[in-house]
């Protein structure tokens, strides 16, 4: 028998909670909730503007049920923006699953969170995020063809993270000819915080490149393998913010760029993976003004959502995917010519220039154009 789930849509009471004029008014939150799997959800949806909204679902502890929707609704707003400066045919959304102690049945938890997506009848396509797996996809993928990040039948698609890394590698690379004029990142020092999915892997290439690395992570065992394999210098995740070096990549948590360590920190560049790395626009400012070009998250951290996005529409040759994922270098090179002309700091420009492509302003560039 078909299961429904109870959902009830509140855009304006979000929007009378959270209008705080900042551009944080959504087109539609839906909150869900379904006993039997104890799934707790929401469903943020920034903008359909561009195509229906794409972004991955996080399952993850939460203090309150405020924090969990205000999670959702800025990481909606980054992936309109991701989405929109990557040339991708989708507007923003990101789902949230609050992970609470009563879940015991992962599969079934993913399976009742895909019968949610169905029942937003294709405005919303999910796939991985922090916290979510492959595995967690195929359960989600059994009630909706609305998701994407999985191996497919064909030879394509799968785990978003290794095309993520190599995006914020080109973006550090970019990053690294703009503001300190090398070309290569031979002898380059970068201070890598989480060797997860995304800063493992970034690290490797990194290393390949012949980048020097400090590292840091919560896993000894992971720090332990990078000492190992890379060469890399370990540092606590209390120092890793404090320590001198070309750049910082930011690849655990959100929020890192706090107003201290905007202030204070000995970085050239921050370059990272991980979502909403300044605690607002104000630490860009201050980092402008210090001299630290910061390449905006949602600029270079878009490989992943670029690979679930043409997984969904189809599939690509790896060598195509790598080559548009590429493509992100001249973005950043794009960005440093706004940041150039108005004086604006980058996370700045970045987002005047998502909201421009958003609001149909502006015809995609040839460097974002879709093939
Ligand atoms: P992950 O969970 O695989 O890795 C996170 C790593 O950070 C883990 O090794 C964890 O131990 C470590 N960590 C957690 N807290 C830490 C702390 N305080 N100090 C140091 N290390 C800490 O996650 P991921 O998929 O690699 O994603 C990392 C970041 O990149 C997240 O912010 C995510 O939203 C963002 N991101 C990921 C993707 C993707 O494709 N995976 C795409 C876009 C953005």
């Amino acid at each position: 028998m078909e299961k429904t789930l109870n959902h009830r849509i509140h855009p304006e009471a979000a929007v009378r909670l959270f209008g705080t004029g900042e551009g944080l008014s959504h087109e539609r939150i839906t909150l869900a909730t379904d006993p039997e799997s104890g799934l707790q959800a929401i469903v943020a949806i920034y903008s359909t503007r561009l195509g229906p909204a794409f972004g991955g679902c996080r399952y993850w502890t939460y203090p309150s049920d405020t924090d969990a929707l205000s999670d959702a609704l800025r990481l909606s707003q980054g992936m309109a923006y991701k989405n929109a400066l990557a040339g991708l045919p989708f507007g923003g959304g990101k789902a949230v699953i609050l992970r609470t102690p009563d879940q015991a049945d992962r599969r079934q938890l993913f399976r009742a969170f895909g019968r949610l997506v169905e029942s937003l009848g294709g405005s919303y396509i999910t796939a991985e995020d922090v916290g979510t797996t492959v595995e967690d996809m195929r359960a989600v993928q059994s009630e909706t063809r609305y998701v994407s990040g999985m191996p497919r039948d064909a030879g394509f698609g799968g785990n978003p993270s290794p095309w993520t890394a190599y995006g914020v590698f080109v973006g550090i690379e970019a990053a690294v000819q703009y503001r300190l004029d090398r070309k290569s990142l031979a002898g380059v020092s970068v201070a890598v915080q989480g060797l997860g999915s995304v800063g493992w892997e970034l690290c490797r290439r990194l290393h390949d490149a012949g980048a020097t690395l400090i590292v840091t992570d919560i896993d000894d065992a992971r720090t332990r393998q990078a000492q190992q394999q890379f060469g890399a210098r370990v540092v606590s995740p209390e120092a890793i913010a404090g320590v001198e070096s070309d750049v910082f990549a930011p690849c655990a948590l959100g929020a890192v760029v706090t107003p201290a360590v905007a202030e204070g920190c000995r970085f050239r560049i921050i370059a990272g993976g991980a979502n909403n790395q300044l605690s607002s626009l104000a630490e860009g400012d201050t980092l402008q003004k210090r001299g630290i070009f910061y390449a905006p998250d949602f600029l270079i951290n878009a490989g992943g959502i670029i690979s679930c996005a043409r997984e969904y529409l189809g599939g690509v040759e790896a060598a195509a995917l790598m080559e548009e994922v590429s493509r992100i270098r001249e973005r950043v090179f794009s960005l440093a010519r706004r940041v150039e002309a108005t004086g604006e700091p980058p996370a700045r420009a970045a987002v005047k220039w998502a909201q421009e492509v958003l609001r149909g302003e502006l015809a995609l560039a040839a460097d974002t154009t879709i093939r």
